[in-house]
């Protein structure tokens, strides 16, 4: 294996990584445990070399096929709502499914706040590549599969916490279905053209509530179509 580079890209690495945490405080995320995660997890390490230095700026950033690593704010708002208002001391949320792996840089970030992550990822070279991400900056509780999202990963099923990275024109059943009593699904829903929301659904029971976050801009959840 070539040495990881973990060490932080020059002199600037530290500073720039508490700038972009200046950013995500300033955009309004409040959670304190977030923010630590995100300040220790090496961001430049899921990117090509040559995007490395823009690794700490507060935006998305292409990965390849198309696709793009999601932007700080995006990741840190997603997960502070998944986690909602439990704190560390309550310990590790106990299942999280996630949709749409990507380079893996989500993964890492909710992985700390987790027993055990689920993610699924249409895209194999992208999820060999979040699986070799990982395993450099040391996250080994991540299960992994080359598969349709939008369907869930039903044997490994309820899930605590979903997450998804894409975005479906309406909330795909089966997500709705593998949700934990007290679960949190967090997805963007809609279309690039005509505009998406980012969603928190909550179960209690058979019953779903649904709130939207915010207007954001996420690639699309491909269905029914698994690639390479
Ligand atoms: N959080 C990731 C985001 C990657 S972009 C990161 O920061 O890298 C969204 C990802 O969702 C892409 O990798 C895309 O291939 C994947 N995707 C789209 N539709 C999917 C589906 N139906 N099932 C699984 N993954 C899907």
């Amino acid at each position: 294996m070539n040495t990881p580079n973990l060490a932080g890209i020059g002199m600037t690495s530290q500073r720039t990584r508490e700038r972009m945490i200046a950013s995500l405080l300033d955009k309004g995320i409040k959670n304190w445990a977030v923010l630590d995660v995100m300040r220790t997890i090496p961001r430049h390490v899921f990117l090509d070399e040559a995007l490395a230095t823009r690794a700490y700026e507060d935006t998305a950033l292409p990965i390849g096929f198309n696709q793009t690593i999601s932007q700080p704010y995006v990741v840190a708002r997603m997960t502070e709502a998944a986690l909602g208002p439990r704190v560390p001391e309550q310990g590790k949320v106990p299942r999280v499914l996630e949709i749409g792996t990507g380079c893996g840089y989500q993964t890492a970030v909710i992985a700390q706040f987790a027993e055990r992550v689920w993610t699924v990822e249409r895209i194999q070279p992208l999820l060999e590549r979040a699986r070799k991400h990982l395993s450099l900056v040391g996250v080994r509780n991540v299960r992994f599969k080359h598969d349709d999202g939008s369907l869930g990963w039903a044997d490994n099923a309820p899930f605590d916490i979903i997450i998804a990275a894409a975005a479906p024109q309406h909330v795909p059943a089966e997500l709705l279905n593998q949700l934990a009593e007290g679960g949190r699904l967090v997805i963007p829903v809609g279309t690039e053209r005509g505009g998406q929301e980012l969603l928190l659904i909550e179960r209690t029971g058979n019953e779903f509530s649904s709130r939207v976050l915010e207007a954001v801009n996420f690639v699309p959840l491909y269905v029914g179509q698994v690639q390479y």
